[in-house]
């Protein structure tokens, strides 16, 4: 496939964090939202477009973004709410495509080019996935659509909202946000005029030292950028950033879309509204991670080698524990009886505040891997994994099946541990 004939989409949500921040907490609309860090050195992480429009930027310090624009509010990050949604976008994103890469949490880009369908269809499936998006998540994003990365991420960003300040009727300068269309294409044929309307500091990976560099041999625009030759680049950007500009400068970008090599572990984890310390207490907690763990497991495919159980006392110290298995396993009564026995020895540290369990060191579930098993535990002889564990791992693999297809057909609270029921 020649690469002019790619069809790349670039998604990046419109300000994830702040939207992420208004979402849950409906006052918040339309006012100037700075999500980041309110100490002395807090700098921007996301901030909404009415912030924007008084030059509110991300990675700007917090106390600079104050002095723009005086009534923002400043909200705490958190980073795991946002690793929450974003995980629910990258599903939404593969019932889409398989070709799905993430970059961080909010941006993604799908390589559409199998789908082998015309400029317009292309656009009406861009529109449905934002609003698949919107329905779902309740976020706006905006997307790009292109045949490279490069073009996809500038058309994304075309695709934009704007916010700017405009005098109201008492003279007061006001936030105005403006829609952007949401779906932008670059429409084949056009790829250089398109490329040529941006300036060279609009291109990813110029940064200010790069631009200055640039206005120095007397480049204001992509155009003038073209006719510098590449010796002269190389001579004045070195090797790796002056292929790049030159290439950029030209529409081409070889990258493809590298679908994200899958999770290497599986984790759950919980804080507890009041600090706990006893086994009884604790208990619950980690039966409920664990069946959560083995199930996400076992959805997933795999099995996992390696259990680990973490643990944060009320003082904040967070002490982690693991064990490696000879055989892989998801089987949730083999993992909790390793989480058991990694947290007895840890009870006096106690009181905790949060208990989270690890599975990872994954291998694929097939028929070779009861087989495996068997051979390994022969092998092994004596000790933990006799023969006879084997005949048990091949009963509870089959128990676990059942298991799952109960929960698939009847919900996942359908079938729970049964200490988990209120007495
Ligand atoms: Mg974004």
């Amino acid at each position: 496939m020649p690469e002019s004939d790619r069809c790349i989409l670039h998604i990046d949500m419109d300000c994830f964090f702040a939207s992420v921040e208004v979402l849950d907490n409906l006052a918040y609309k339309d006012l100037p939202i700075i999500v980041g860090g309110d100490s002395e050195r807090g700098v921007v992480a996301s901030c909404s477009y009415q912030a924007r429009a008084y030059g509110v930027r991300s990675a700007m310090s917090v106390n600079i973004a104050k002095t723009k624009c005086p009534d923002a509010i400043v909200v705490p990050v958190r980073h795991q709410r946002y690793r929450e949604v974003s995980q629910a976008l990258m599903e939404i994103l593969h019932r889409y495509s398989c070709q799905v890469e993430s970059v961080g949490l909010d941006e993604a880009y799908l390589d559409f080019t199998n789908l082998d369908v015309n400029e317009s269809v292309l656009c009406e499936i861009a529109h449905q996935l934002r609003t698949g998006i919107k329905v779902s998540l309740g976020l706006d994003c905006s997307i790009g659509i292109g045949n490279s990365k490069l073009l996809a991420k500038l058309a994304s960003r075309r695709a934009k909202p704007t916010a700017k300040l405009e005098s109201s009727e008492n003279h007061r300068l006001i936030p105005v946000v403006t829609d952007g269309v949401g779906v932008f294409i670059v429409v084949r044929g056009t790829e250089q005029d398109f490329i040529d309307s941006h300036s060279p500091g609009d291109l990813p990976g110029i940064g200010p030292a790069t631009r200055k560099k640039l206005t120095q041999m007397g480049v204001s625009s992509v155009a003038d950028l073209r006719l510098v030759p590449y010796a002269s680049l190389h001579s004045r950007l070195g090797n790796k950033l002056a292929r790049r500009v030159f290439d950029m400068a030209r529409g081409v970008d070889p990258r493809s879309v590298a679908p994200n090599v899958r999770a290497k572990s599986i984790s759950s984890e919980e804080t507890f509204s009041s600090d706990l310390a006893s086994i009884e207490l604790l208990r619950p907690s980690l039966v409920r991670a664990v069946e959560e763990v083995a199930s996400k497991l076992y959805c997933s495919g795999k099995a996992a080698r390696t259990v680990s159980l973490k643990l944060k006392t009320s003082q904040f110290q967070v002490i982690e524990r693991s064990q490696t298995l000879p055989n892989a396993t998801f089987d949730s009564l083999e993992i909790l009886d390793i989480a058991q026995r990694l947290i007895s020895p840890l009870l006096g540290k106690g009181p905790f505040r949060l208990l989270g369990v690890t599975v990872s060191h994954f291998v694929p579930i097939d028929s070779s891997y009861i087989q495996t098993s068997f051979e390994i535990d022969k092998a092994d002889g004596a000790g933990d994994f006799t023969g006879l564990e084997s005949s048990r791992r091949k009963r509870n693999t089959d128990l676990v099946r059942a298991v799952e297809d109960v929960k698939k057909r009847f919900g996942p609270q359908a079938l729970i541990a049964g200490e988990l029921l209120k007495k």
